[in-house]
């Protein structure tokens, strides 16, 4: 295994130490190899919103299991997924599952170019939409820069259809409509970006990316995968006052199993494959045991006040955090929506761009994380990845959070 791991950021690359092997997990705890159990923070990077193991789940998941893993053909289960997920998007009147997050967003942006006629695509710098070829792109330093790939191994020519504009930048936004606009497909965004730090948007920003996207023809695009059922039933697409066109989502929606999901109103979804000429497939797409795990998650998430506790959880944690800030006299702010927390570590209001985020804090970061480890809170082992909190913490689980934060910083010699 390349670095010893399935996925880069888990070889603790970016911070000291080795990262420890994990036995199990329960509720917001994870327990390692060798039987040290830390409370978690990262929550499987953002699908474990009930924490580990929950009961509700793991038997939804065991009885799913013994009629059968994979049918190659439709189950109940997918029907029932698919009205809990369009009544949360009630602007949305199809939805198609897939395995990934990647293959959602992937998936969309065909079926948007497909319905549109039009090949180009816009994304925003900072903002992570999974590894297919045309979404692993950077912004360069200009403004609405042809994207370059941000890996080797993807052509410039498999990206030269891929724009890039900073966030938070309505200038920019406006100049690049009036140049390119009638020539795109889709923009794209986290409408919440949460994968370098918590870059949380003016709703004014999101507004005004849908009136341009809506008067030029294009299609807007919101990729919730980690926002979408978290900071509200209807991620973002609820409460930011802002509706697109299509939704990805993946992460939570399978509960901890492989699902990504991508949902849109019927005219654009009936271009998919069968109904349309988008070509979309999965083997194991929609399969009963993965459906189960999210259907379970979801009838949690539906209990009366589970939103409301994921924010007093999420406010809880911040307010520990930035007691713990102040007293060992850390510039830093604590970022959060919902139960979503990034501690920005530089002077001022948190930034609202990729480009703002001071990268020297990072170094810190790298020397902070083993003691949080050792002192038993597992934290993400990169200064750019959020923290999740979950409905399985409690106030004593945020405690020795905090408590692990401010002896950390304390060895430090803050
Ligand atoms: C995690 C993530 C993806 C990719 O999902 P995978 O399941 O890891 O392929 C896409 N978009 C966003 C916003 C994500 O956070």
């Amino acid at each position: 295994m390349p670095g010893g791991v399935s996925s880069p950021v888990r070889a603790f690359g970016s911070v000291k130490g080795e990262p420890p092997f994990v036995a199990r997990g329960r509720g917001a705890t994870i327990t390692d190899v060798d039987g040290k159990t830390y409370v978690d923070l990262v929550c499987s990077w953002g699908p474990l919103i009930l924490g580990h193991a929950h009961p509700a789940v793991i038997d939804a998941v065991e009885r799913a299991a013994r009629d059968g893993l994979s049918f190659g053909a439709t189950c109940a289960a997918e029907v029932e997924l698919a009205e809990a997920l369009l009544s949360r998007f009630p602007f949305c009147d199809k939805v198609r599952f897939v395995s990934t997050g990647t293959e959602a967003v992937m998936s969309a942006v065909r079926v948007a170019r497909g319905f549109t006629g039009r090949s180009r695509i816009l994304k925003f710098d900072g903002c992570y939409h999974g590894h297919s070829d045309a979404l692993l792109v950077k912004g360069g330093s200009g403004l609405a820069t042809f994207g370059t790939p941000s890996s080797a191994g993807v052509p410039a020519e498999f990206t030269a259809l891929t724009d890039v504009l900073p966030l938070d930048d309505d200038q920019a936004l406006k100049q690049y409509f009036a140049e390119r606009g009638k020539e795109l497909a889709v923009a794209l965004i986290e409408p919440l970006p949460a994968n370098v730090g918590l870059l949380k948007q003016r709703p004014e920003f999101l507004a005004l990316l849908r009136k341009l996207t809506r008067e030029h023809g294009a299609l807007l695009l919101f990729d919730e995968v980690i926002s979408g059922l978290r900071v509200a039933p209807g991620g973002m697409s609820e409460i930011s006052g802002t509706q697109p066109d299509l939704v990805t989502l993946g992460k939570i929606v399978g509960g901890g199993m492989p699902v990504g999901a991508y949902l849109a109103r019927g005219e654009i979804m009936d271009k998919v494959a069968p109904l349309g000429p988008v070509y979309q497939a999965g083997t194991l797409s929609g399969n009963p045991v993965a459906m189960a795990a999210g259907l379970a998650t979801l009838r949690e998430l539906a209990r009366p006040g589970a939103y409301q506790r994921l924010e007093t959880l999420g406010a809880a944690l911040q307010a520990q955090f930035e007691r713990v800030l102040a007293k060992r006299e850390v510039v830093a702010t604590v970022e959060r929506q919902g139960s979503i927390l990034w501690i920005s570590m530089q002077k001022g209001p948190a930034p609202r761009a990729y480009h703002l985020i001071d990268g020297s804090a990072a170094k810190v970061y790298g020397e902070l994380h083993p003691r949080l480890l050792a002192h038993g809170l597992w934290a993400a082992p990169s200064y750019y990845e959020v923290a999740f909190v979950s409905l399985a913490h409690d106030e004593s689980h945020l405690k020795q959070a905090a408590e692990a934060l401010d002896r950390s910083l304390s060895e430090l010699g803050r």
